[in-house]
């Protein structure tokens, strides 16, 4: 199997200010550990172009693109709300996060490659159509999901999220867009408690107690969200990958381990390889733990490599 990796340095140039958890040493801790692992030289690396405008209205209103835009900084730290800043360098780091769910899809749906991690910050599953918000100013999977939706040959998505936050953007853009299946597990009652309540056939919400483990993960994944892939049969799957449902996490009470990040994987991939020829694109979302989102990224990604 061949998995891209998408990453860009200018990704780590995003700092939304001391202490804040979304912090660039996250990818660097991931790319130090693949690096020590060997595993990054199996991945064929590829930095992306930026996302133009026109690819960020496929998902998101000229308002909201125009305030991320109007917003970003010279020098200094704005905020967006008590959760999101940015720097003079975010705006860079989310055109490049977004591009790189475009490049990824791009390259998957070509043949290039089998399929992709893009290990990219701002993560983007907050971002609603009108509204960044929660770490995310672009919801970049969506962007993602809508380009590969342009093509003639796919028809139908999924988009998993097993990120410990509930995918509120993701749900929100495509609340009215049955060609998209969106899958959740997440921590509830918790953030964001917004369209956790957007009922339809084509949004599996997947809420876990705090306290929940690899048992009642697993359990939530085998009976709603399998059958729901099965009966929408995606032409191309795409993975909100957040870690940070770890036993280790500090923003949030579930208790993932390592093996349940390749568990899914792998379930994900059957699913793909069933359906949608194996076409996958993977996309960092939270993780906050340095040491457990990397190990978690790195079984991650040995699963989706085949290993
Ligand atoms: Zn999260």
């Amino acid at each position: 199997m061949i998995t891209g990796y998408f990453t860009h340095p200018d990704c780590q140039q995003h700092d939304m200010g001391a202490g804040h958890p979304e912090s660039p040493q996250r990818l660097r801790a991931i790319n130090e550990l693949l690096e020590a692992g060997g595993l990054l030289h199996d991945l064929q690396a590829i930095h992306p172009a930026p996302a133009e405008k026109a690819d960020l209205s496929m998902a998101h209103s000229a308002s909201s693109i125009q305030l991320v835009h109007d917003r970003s900084p010279i020098t200094g730290i704005v905020s967006l709300d008590a959760d999101t800043s940015m720097n003079a360098h975010s705006l860079d780091a989310a055109l490049l996060a977004a591009g790189a769910g475009l490049a990824a899809t791009k390259a998957v749906l070509e043949g290039k490659i089998n399929n992709a991690f893009c290990a990219v910050r701002p993560p983007g599953h907050h971002a609603e159509h009108d509204l960044p918000m929660g770490f995310c100013l672009f919801n970049n999977i969506a962007i993602a999901a809508l380009y590969a939706l342009q093509q003639d040959n796919i028809e139908r998505v999924a988009i998993l999220d097993f990120d410990v936050h509930h995918g509120n953007g993701t749900v929100d853009i495509f609340a009215n867009d049955p060609r998209v299946l969106v899958c959740s597990s997440y921590q509830h009652p918790h953030y964001p408690m917004r369209h956790h309540d957007t009922l339809a056939e084509h949004l599996i919400h997947c809420p876990l107690e705090a306290g929940s483990g690899s048992r009642e993960f697993r359990h939530a994944i085998e009976q709603h969200w399998l059958p729901a892939l099965q009966s929408h049969k995606p032409d191309m799957i795409f993975v909100s990958a957040g870690f940070d449902a770890h036993r280790l996490d500090p923003l949030a009470n579930l208790n993932l381990v390592e093996a349940d990040y390749a568990w899914v994987t792998e379930l994900i991939m059957d699913q793909g390889r069933s359906h949608a020829q194996g076409r996958l694109v993977s996309m960092l979302e939270g993780g906050y733990h340095l040491q457990a989102l990397a190990a978690s990224v790195e079984q991650h990604i040995k699963t989706l490599r085949g290993l």
